[in-house]
């Protein structure tokens, strides 16, 4: 068969519910329609597919666990994960925006926000009429923001905000900009900011070999007037941020499995097909070894993530169980994409499939929203109570 099997070695499909299945083969379905046939084109090119932002919106992607009051989508966590996990299989950068949009700005919006900013802003980005970025990391602090030099200063009905992001998913096509800053006692604090003030811009960051089909760039503040309506009133501290990314990472967690089935489901493929010797390749040991191991790897991933996704929905994960299943699923992807990409041999490091393309992506997955490294001493602190990392 020449498309895309979803392995599901231990019937993992039988804990789906048919809301479940419906929400993953709709984003399957549109993932090899739309994204399969230009993505690769898109990686190579370095440019970002703009025109899956309106479809995205229309298929759900943006905010599903939002409610649909404010144009969510009402769904479960287990939703929400199989969609990340569809759209990853496609490719990480599409992921990425979807994440973004729906867990770094609308989460944000809807949780900390005052209800005129909810009306305001989440059905436009629920729609993909606006697309939307997270500002957190700075050029001196990564994992660790809460030392940001951003900072507000009170000035009448608006604040003037100074200082600047690096790294930020979307920034280059954003209309809205969730901005973490230091007040004048030094407290975080949320802030909508919008394209179009003055004093607000955001360079595109050039010459990545990682998530080339999705957009990055900065966000530079100088002095911006940024009215005091669009301070997020309902969260303070770094847990404002840190409770947005528990959320992203939940579905990072599906996510790169995704990324990780379409990989062995690729190498599968090629093995059966690839003859040397006289005979496939898949039928000697060694690459039987391979193809074993990372349906293993998959199997325990897909297990882990479907009970974090019934303790999310039931609100009893705690962050640490995310970081946990952010780190493995990482972890299992990017080794799954190294092996699969030598079952190819030769072919697994062009463009004709997939495979080099997810591992180069899977690089800054391992990176973004709490390195490899911070996910592990978070495990490690959960475990000991005692803080390795500050
Ligand atoms: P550093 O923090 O400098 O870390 C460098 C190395 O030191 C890492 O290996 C790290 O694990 C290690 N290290 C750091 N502290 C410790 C410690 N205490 N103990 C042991 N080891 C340690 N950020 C946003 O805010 N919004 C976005 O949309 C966004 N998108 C991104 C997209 C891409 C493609 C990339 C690459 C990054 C993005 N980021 C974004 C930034 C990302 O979250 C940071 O890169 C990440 O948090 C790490 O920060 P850093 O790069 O400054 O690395």
């Amino acid at each position: 068969v020449d498309v895309f099997q979803s392995p599901d070695y231990f019937r993992l499909d039988e804990l789906l519910t048919q809301e479940h299945l419906l929400v993953r083969d709709a984003v399957r379905t549109y993932v090899k329609k739309e994204i399969s046939p230009i993505i690769e084109d898109c990686a190579q090119k370095a440019e970002f597919p703009q025109k899956i932002v309106a479809q995205l919106g229309e298929l759900g992607c943006f905010g599903p666990t939002i409610p649909e009051e404010y144009g969510g989508g009402g769904l479960d966590y287990i939703s929400y994960g199989l969609m990340m996990q569809e759209l990853e299989r496609g490719d990480s950068g599409v992921r990425s925006t979807a994440s973004v949009q729906g867990s770094l700005v609308m989460y944000p919006i809807y949780e900390y926000g005052s209800e005129e900013q909810r009306r305001k802003y989440l059905p436009r980005l629920a729609s993909g009429e606006w697309l939307g970025c997270f500002g957190l990391t700075e050029p001196n602090h990564g994992s660790d923001p809460g030392g940001m030099l951003t900072n507000i200063k009170d000035a009448g009905d608006h604040y003037i905000l100074n200082g600047s992001k690096m790294w930020i998913s979307n920034a280059p096509f954003a209309q809205v900009a969730v901005v973490w800053a230091k007040d004048e006692e030094g407290i975080i604090r949320g802030l909508i900011v919008e394209r179009g003030m003055e004093g607000f811009s955001t360079p595109t960051t050039h010459g990545k070999w990682s998530l080339r089909a999705s957009a990055t760039g900065e966000l530079v503040f100088d002095n911006v007037r940024v009215p005091k309506e669009n301070l997020l009133p309902n969260v303070q501290g770094l847990k404002g941020p840190l409770g947005c990314l528990t959320k992203a990472r939940y579905g990072i967690a599906w996510g790169v499995v995704g990324a990780a089935m379409d990989c062995y489901d690729t190498a599968l493929r090629y093995s059966m097909q690839r003859v040397q010797f006289g005979r496939p390749i898949a039928g000697f040991q060694l690459q039987q070894k391979k193809l074993a191991e990372m349906l293993t790897e998959i199997t325990k991933a897909q297990l882990l993530n479907w009970r974090l996704g019934v303790l999310m929905n039931e609100n009893k994960a705690t962050p640490a169980q995310v970081s946990m299943a952010k780190r493995n699923g990482c972890e299992i992807a990017a080794n799954i994409a190294r092996e699969a990409r030598q079952v190819l041999g030769g072919m697994g490091i062009t463009g004709e499939y997939p495979i080099m393309r997810h591992m180069m992506n899977i690089e800054s997955v391992l990176t973004y929203e709490g390195t490899h490294d911070v996910h592990l001493l978070i495990t490690g602190m959960d475990i000991t109570g005692l803080n390795a990392f500050k």
